[in-house]
């Protein structure tokens, strides 16, 4: 059984070059991240065309996410770069700013000092700083420090509790989702959604731009947690961005909320990355800390669908030593059963034929000694229906669509098969589909597969029949 859990991968300076980009793939990078916070429109374009051609050359399928940079509110930039602030000391957020020093810095948000109040905690650079607002003037938000340290250029901001108003897509993002769609990225992640409608606002764009990408939405925000289901309703995926969401809603809240996460996406029929410092320590060492080997883990047996590496793979000097170790805790994770899932599945209410024919191929794994399943698919969303109930039994997503063929690259235990097969009619289909699969390796003759397939073929979203094949044995 090869692995279920698959990893995305964040790609940077670090992993930018042809022979490290073809380690990350060997070791297992399923989904390449391009982070739009970071590099040129021809950055983002080189690294989506040297993974593609590098996936082709080696005949693996690997799947891009473009994640938009979102409205993150940051300080502007120090005259001398960097700054320490001690606890006690007076500092002053001010929009008119222009280059910083000990006593102010600038807002790249000048609507700041409209969205705080006195008494507010202001958390900057993912919470290692804590300044307290003392009182608001005009465009200046004049605090005390709480927590001092080193602050430097375009250092995030954040307020607990969460509730800054900025819009949730501003001008970049905009452009960068037309970038996603020339690019024809997999997936877009949308940071900071606050509400379903963010993330349809962000859809529609997309849509208009003629991009194709599955849209995941990162729940990093106080409010996302309380319009959950909202979001997830209006995405096809999220990510459990820990990096924000700590800082929003503090970090002891992220655990119990990661798991929330996870079994509502998956009960909505969504796939769900768990994300941040997972492999944080191997930024500059070869081996995880054994904390990170057990969140690792545990993001496995919570349901993830992915787990990710950030700057581990971007800007570390292992990113294909923290691919590796992904690897290999999440295949070891997996052997234990996730019998969770499939209860719940059972209880799930069937409204679509489609999910019918799911639900029975599930049914069946249960029962029978079933090697594979299998799905002839256009869109996927079989597979998908398949995969929310996590059954230890590889799903084949067959399919001629490239496009789907790269989607699925995300979807637990859904192995993309690059399928292109006649028009005659499902029994040709079906022996064509057959005949690679045990060219692959992927079954051999005797093995008993589940096969769900669309009858007439061809059509989209038309799966209507369950096939129980045993190999080698129909003709
Ligand atoms: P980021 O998102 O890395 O783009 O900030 C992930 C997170 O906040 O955890
Ligand atoms: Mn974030």
């Amino acid at each position: 059984m090869p692995r279920r859990t698959k990893i995305v991968a964040t790609i940077g300076p670090a992993s930018s070059n042809p022979e490290v980009l073809e380690r990350m793939i060997l070791a297992g990078m399923d989904v390449a991240r391009l982070n739009f916070s970071h590099g040129s429109e021809q950055d983002h374009r080189d690294r989506v065309e040297l993974i593609r051609s590098i996936a082709k050359r080696l005949g693996r399928t690997v799947g891009i996410l473009g994640d938009l940079q979102g409205p993150k509110i940051r300080v502007g930039k120090f005259r001398d770069a960097r700054i320490v602030l001690k606890a006690g000391d007076a500092f002053i957020l001010d929009a008119d700013c222009v280059l910083g020093d000990q006593e102010r810095v600038g807002l790249d948000y000048k609507e700041l000092p409209r969205d705080v109040y006195s008494g507010d905690s202001l958390l900057l650079d993912d919470g290692k700083i804590e300044l307290r607002v003392d009182h608001v003037t005009n465009n200046q938000v004049h605090t005390k420090v709480i927590q001092g340290g080193p602050l430097s250029n375009n250092k995030g901001i954040n307020r607990r509790g969460g509730g800054l108003t900025a819009p949730a897509l501003t001008e970049k993002d905009m452009e960068d989702i037309k970038l996603a769609a020339r690019l024809r990225v997999d997936y877009l992640a949308v940071s900071f959604p606050r509400s379903g409608a963010d993330v349809q606002w962000a859809r529609d764009l997309l849509v208009k731009a003629g991009g194709h990408a599955q849209i995941q939405s990162k729940i990093e925000r106080a409010e996302a947690i309380d319009a959950l289901e909202d979001i997830i309703a209006a995405s096809d995926s999220i990510m459990v961005a820990r990096g924000d969401l700590a800082v929003e809603v503090g970090d002891a809240a992220v655990p119990a909320l990661q798991k929330r996460m996870i079994r509502l996406a998956r009960q909505m029929n969504k796939t769900v990355i768990t994300a941040t410092q997972m492999m944080e320590s191997m930024i500059s060492s070869p081996v995880p800390t054994r904390a990170e080997v057990s969140d690792v883990a545990n993001a496995v047996l919570d349901g993830s669908d992915a787990v990710m590496l950030s700057a581990e793979s971007a800007a570390g000097q292992f990113p294909v030593e923290a691919i590796a170790a992904m690897a290999r805790v999440c295949a070891e994770a997996e052997k234990q059963d996730s019998q969770t899932f499939v209860e719940r599945h059972e209880l799930d209410r069937i409204e679509r034929v489609e999910k019918a024919v799911a639900r029975a191929v599930i049914h069946t794994t249960h029962h029978l000694e079933v090697k594979a399943i299998v799905a002839l698919t256009q869109s996927g969303t079989t597979a998908l229906l398949m995969s929310r109930a996590d059954v230890n039994v590889p799903i084949y997503a067959m399919t001629s669509v490239e496009e789907t063929q790269r989607k699925v690259t995300l979807f637990r235990g859904v192995y993309p098969v690059d399928f292109q097969h006649g028009t005659e009619g499902p029994a040709q289909v079906m022996a064509q589909a057959e005949a690679l699969l045990l060219k692959l390796g992927a079954v051999k003759t005797g093995d008993l597969i589940l096969l769900t397939i669309g009858e007439p073929i061809g059509k989209p979203g038309g799966t209507n029949t369950m096939k129980i094949i045993r190999i080698g044995e129909h003709n």
